[in-house]
């Protein structure tokens, strides 16, 4: 998926451009408020970002992922919680780009490349956040179709999606047991859905600390049928949902990463910025070294930061296994971003504390970037299990 390198610097400075002028004016009013910035996700249709790594034969703009990732930084840096808008939806456009069969793919992937439905991505629940397989959301047979019942939990852009790329058990017949399936459902979105088929889904917003503006909600199915067509791949995806979901957050990791070296690099700028106009003890506390030195140990890490997720990019569009890239990525570009945003906190002084200034939105969104698509431990186990498999003592 190599792409012209002026087209897509071209992109790249017409969304940094957009997001100067447009986002970053207005972001911390949706934010505080938590309320849905329609205009800003209408203008990223229009640049067509919804469909930014869709392959153009489907009417995506067939972007590589490290264009993808700068994509998501100038847009984080603006409000990370737009990121998260495209982010289940491309995990859950990757998956069926991957897994899905050649109907399948024409069937979800035009509408979801110009962004006239909106992707959901339901891996988590109550008990299975890092622990994936003990989720009890079922998909029963039942003839021609499935019946799904149980609680998911933790589905961002939920409310408004109108597919939902769903995580849940059925039986394997291999093993007499179980396995995940994952079931690409069109659904109506809204806080409910009752389907002519039968069932309803309701959904409940959850409070969030940060990331909002975009919803968070807990989603239940009691008792929806929904065709066995659904089943992402046909009967060669029975089982193997996990598989899917696992190399899909590869690219979602990398998402993470690249939203995390925005917040990073917004946090940074601002401090910058407040420490060569904010005077103490008659000078700019730019000219006190201490400072001076915060901010050169701040932009080394972000730099080192942007490598990485550049790299775990260049990784996936290989086109080969780049979970321990991805994860080392998506380890430290959020961490960093945590010590980044705290630090320009500090610089801040009171003022950081306050919400006249982004800097405390930026401290409030950081932690997302820890937890979610695995939580910074769950990506050291990836690391680590893959560096055994690379070093493996004799
Ligand atoms: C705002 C937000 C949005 C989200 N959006 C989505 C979404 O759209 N779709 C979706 O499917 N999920 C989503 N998630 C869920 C997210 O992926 C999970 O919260 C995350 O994977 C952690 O799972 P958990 O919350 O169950 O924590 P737990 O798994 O209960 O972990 C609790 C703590 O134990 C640690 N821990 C767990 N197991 C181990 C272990 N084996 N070794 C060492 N430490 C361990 C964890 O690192 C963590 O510190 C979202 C979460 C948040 C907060």
């Amino acid at each position: 998926m190599a792409v012209d390198e002026d087209v897509a610097d071209q992109i790249v400075e017409t969304v940094a451009r957009w997001v100067d002028t447009e986002v970053i004016p207005n972001a911390s009013r949706f934010e505080l408020a938590d309320e849905f910035p329609h205009e800003m996700v209408e203008q990223m249709k229009a640049f067509g970002l919804f469909g930014c790594v869709i392959p153009e034969e489907y009417g995506g703009l067939g972007l590589d992922h490290l264009t993808y990732a700068r994509l998501i930084e100038e847009i984080s840096r603006g409000f990370m919680s737009l990121g998260g808008v495209l982010n289940s939806h491309l995990i859950v456009s990757t998956m069926i780009v991957r897994f899905g069969t050649d109907a399948q793919r024409e069937q979800w992937l035009p509408d979801l490349a110009t962004g006239e439905k909106r992707a959901c991505f339901s891996l988590s629940e109550h008990d299975a956040g890092s622990d994936t397989r003990s989720m009890r959301c079922r998909a029963t047979p039942d003839g021609d179709d499935y019946i799904i019942n149980g609680t998911k939990m933790w589905v961002t852009n939920g409310q408004r999606a109108a597919i939902v790329g769903l995580m849940a058990k059925t039986p394997d017949s291999a093993t007499a047991g179980e396995g995940v399936t994952c079931f690409i459902v069109d659904k109506e979105p809204g806080a409910t859905w009752s389907p002519s088929s039968g069932g309803t889904v309701t959904t409940s917003k959850i409070e969030k600390l940060g990331y909002r503006g975009l919803e968070t909600v807990e989603m239940n199915w009691d008792n929806v049928r929904i065709p066995a067509a659904a089943m992402l791949g046909d009967e060669s995806g029975m089982g193997r949902g996990l598989n899917a979901a696992l190399s899909a957050l590869e690219l979602g990791r990398i998402n993470i990463a690249a939203r995390a070296v925005g917040v990073a690099r917004a946090a940074f700028e601002a401090a910058m910025d407040y420490a060569q106009r904010r005077e103490t003890f008659g000078k700019p506390i730019y000219d006190h070294q201490v400072i001076a030195f915060k901010l050169a140990d701040m932009a080394t890490k972000l730099e080192a930061a942007r490598l990485m997720c550049h790299s775990a990019a260049r990784k996936f569009d290989e086109g080969i296994r780049a979970d321990m890239e991805a994860g080392m990525a998506k380890l430290f570009c959020s961490e960093v971003a945590a010590e980044i945003a705290l630090e320009s906190m500090r610089i801040h002084g009171g003022n950081g504390y306050t919400s006249e200034y982004p800097v405390e939105r930026y401290y409030r969104d950081v932690p997302l970037m820890i937890i979610g698509e695995g939580t910074s431990e769950i990506q050291k186990l990836v690391i680590a299990r893959q560096l055994r498999d690379k070093y493996r003592a004799e």
